[in-house]
This record gives C-alpha cells, sequence and structure tokens, in this order.
C-alpha cells in the first residue's frame, strides 16, 4: 500500500530572493489572514477520508505567516488525520521567526523543520538578496533545537556567483558541526524571469566555472558522506533513517494532496494544479470554484517515465519487482535497450532487484533521464 502526502503551501515572502523562480510574493502581507483562512478551508474539504504518512508547509515562507495566522492554521491541522509516525515538516528561513513563532508550529504538530541558510557567508548571502545574515542562522538553529525540534533540516546552495570553492567548504563544515539531521545541498540555477537571469543576460553574474562547480559537488558528497550523512538522493544526505519521508513520496510516485496556490497534487493518477494568483485563489475557494488550472490524468505511458525519472533520483535507484507490480510488465521489456546501454557505459548497475545510477552518471544525470522517454 503506498505512502499519502499533504502539501501545503505558503506563498509569501518578506522580500523576494535574487535567483528564486518559486510561486511566492512580497508586499502581499494583506492577502495573509483571508488566505489561510481559504487555505483551511481546502484542507478541511480535500483531507476528509483521508490519513496522511507526511505533511509538508512549504512555500514561500511558511514561518513568515503572522501569529493570528498561524493559530487559524493550527486548528485545520489539527483536524487533519495522521499515521503515529507521521512526518510533519515546516520550512523556516532566518529572519522570519522567533521563540513564539516556532511555539506554535510546534504545537500545531511539526515535528521536523527545514531553515533555507544557503550559505554562511554574510557578503554572499546579501548577493543572493537573502533577508537574514549567518548569525540569525545559528540563532534560529538554537532556538529550534531547544524548542525542542529533534529533526531539522538545513538547505544549502553552491556555485552561487562569486563564491570560491573554499567558501562552499567552509559552510559545509561549519553546517555539519552543528549536527542537523539532513542536508540539502542544490547548485544555483539561473531561471528565466529572476533578476539573476537579466544580470546573467547582461554579464554582471560571475558564475563559477563549470568544473568548479562538479569539484564543490564531489567534494560535498565526499565530505559529508565522512561526516556521517548517507547521500539518498542526487541532492540529499541525512542521517541514518532520517530521509526526507515527504520527498520520497514524490521520488517514489506515491500519492500526494497539495492545498494552496500553486500546488500540485497527484492523487486517483491525476496531476493536478492549483491556481497560483494568490487573489484568484482565494476568490475560487470563497465561491465553491473549482481551484485547479491544470488538470492530467496519467496514462500508463506517462507513469512509467515518471516512475524512472524521479526515481533514479534516488541513490537506491527503483526496484524492478516495483516496476513489476505497479505496471505488470517486466522493466526489460520496456527499458531493457536502454539500461543494458547505460550499463556498459558504466552509468547504471544493477544489483539483483535495483537499478540505479552510478556516482560517474550523476553530473549527466538529464540526459540520461530524458533516454527513458518513451516514443
Ligand atoms: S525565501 Fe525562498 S521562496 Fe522566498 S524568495 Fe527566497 S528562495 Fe524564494
Amino acid at each position: 500500500m503506498g505512502k499519502l502526502g499533504l502539501y501545503i503551501h505558503i506563498p509569501f515572502c518578506k522580500k523576494k530572493c535574487l535567483y528564486c523562480d518559486f510561486p511566492s510574493y512580497s508586499c502581499m502581507e494583506k492577502y495573509m489572514l483571508d488566505y489561510v483562512k481559504a487555505l483551511c478551508l481546502e484542507i478541511e474539504n480535500k483531507c476528509k477520508g483521508k490519513r496522511f504518512n507526511t505533511i509538508f508547509i512549504g512555500g514561500g515562507t511558511p514561518s513568515y505567516l503572522s501569529m493570528e495566522a498561524w493559530e487559524i492554521l493550527k486548528e485545520t491541522l489539527h483536524k487533519v488525520n495522521k499515521h503515529e509516525d507521521c512526518e510533519f515538516t515546516v520550512e523556516c528561513n532566518p529572519g522570519s521567526f522567533d521563540k513564539d513563532k516556532l511555539e506554535v508550529i510546534k504545537t500545531a504538530g511539526a515535528n521536523r523543520i527545514s531553515i533555507g541558510l544557503q550559505a554562511c557567508q554574510n557578503e554572499l548571502l546579501a548577493s543572493l538578496g537573502r533577508i537574514h545574515n549567518f548569525s540569525e542562522f545559528l540563532k534560529g538553529f538554537e532556538m529550534a533545537r531547544n524548542i525542542g525540534f529533534k529533526n531539522i533540516n538545513v538547505d544549502l546552495m553552491f556555485a552561487i556567483p562569486g563564491q570560491s570553492f573554499e567558501q562552499w567548504k567552509e559552510t559545509l563544515e561549519k553546517v555539519s558541526n552543528l549536527n542537523p539531521e539532513h542536508i540539502s545541498c542544490y547548485s544555483l540555477i539561473v531561471e528565466e524571469g529572476t533578476p539573476f537571469y537579466k544580470m546573467k543576460e547582461e554579464g554582471k553574474l560571475a558564475l563559477p566555472e563549470e568544473d568548479v562547480e562538479v569539484k564543490m559537488y564531489n567534494f560535498t558528497v565526499e565530505f559529508l558522506r565522512d561526516n556521517g550523512y548517507k547521500q539518498y538522493e542526487i541532492s540529499n544526505f541525512s542521517k541514518e533513517h532520517k530521509e526526507c519521508k515527504h520527498n520520497l513520496i514524490y521520488w517514489s510516485m506515491d500519492e500526494y494532496i497539495g492545498c494552496g496556490a500553486s500546488a500540485h497534487s497527484y492523487f486517483n493518477n491525476i496531476r493536478n494544479k492549483n491556481e497560483s494568483n494568490v487573489k484568484r485563489y482565494i476568490e475560487k475557494i470563497l465561491s465553491y470554484e473549482d481551484t485547479s488550472v491544470e488538470k492530467h490524468e496519467n496514462s500508463t505511458k506517462d507513469n512509467m517515465e515518471e516512475f524512472m525519472f524521479l526515481g533514479l533520483r534516488k541513490t537506491n535507484g527503483i526496484r524492478i519487482s516495483d516496476f513489476k507490480s505497479k505496471f505488470n510488465v517486466n522493466i526489460y521489456d520496456i527499458y531493457g535497450a536502454v539500461v543494458n546501454k547505460y550499463e556498459k557505459l558504466g552509468l547504471i548497475k544493477i544489483e539483483s532487484d535495483k537499478v540505479f545510477l552510478t556516482e560517474k552518471a550523476v553530473h549527466i544525470s538529464n540526459t540520461i533521464m530524458s533516454d527513458f522517454i518513451l516514443e
């Protein structure tokens, strides 16, 4: 029986970071309370009769919600039916929470927080447009521990413009010394429509060379492994048994319900995206209109492709027996040629029931994944 996750989107940020293309907005605080009230209606409606293995409140900056908004959301979150071992994560950004805010997040049921740090050098944080400095992060981390959060993720970013290899190493050292249970390390991607994109077009962004980026990534994997963090996905590392269960739902193609503006769901074989305009979202909820703006029923072919793309992100890859039980066909009948091709090139490994990417395949994983698209 598959697992079920609940994703809740909070689209507010104090200030927009220069690289960010997530559905999050600054200067929209006036909608905060109405948004949360509408969101609660959607949660109560969509979660009725379901029991969740994971809850993830992401954004945006959930910790930027006012205390009043959190108190309202808390009431609804208490009504959501959760498994006893439900992993319940809330994303928090330094500079947007204090002790009282963390207390209300904890009493709302959260047992895991994910703190966005990115880098430990204040000049890099400022160049990214982050609202906090490193010491605010340290204070927030300590506060979370003191309040009793025993499961903390820290989000980091490498290949930041102007970032040296030494600075990245220093960030990894300082963060791993704090002993969080989980560390995510994503390389900066310059996305269209962001201020960074414009700066890149104008030649004003000093991005690290590709070989430096590869060196940073390889160092990350080795350094974190030596410091007790197991890599379980291309960009994610955890202490034993502290993998993010919610993200594993996505990568294993289990089902999830998304609530809030821009939230995605995958349920009953249907991929669905919610209205992303915050004002329209509130209006639609209040007038009982359908909030979804994109609906797609996955074909078997879609499901097979996604099972491979998403599954191969995990270091454990996919299970041959899972493919068979999900699709009632042997994986080699569908993907025999492509699996054999990459196995011969040393980019895919097959170990009894497992098919997974080798370490050297990670840097070209996108090219490999595209070969799993079916005609
Ligand atoms: S805090 Fe996160 S969601 Fe908000 S603007 Fe920055 S990167 Fe985007």
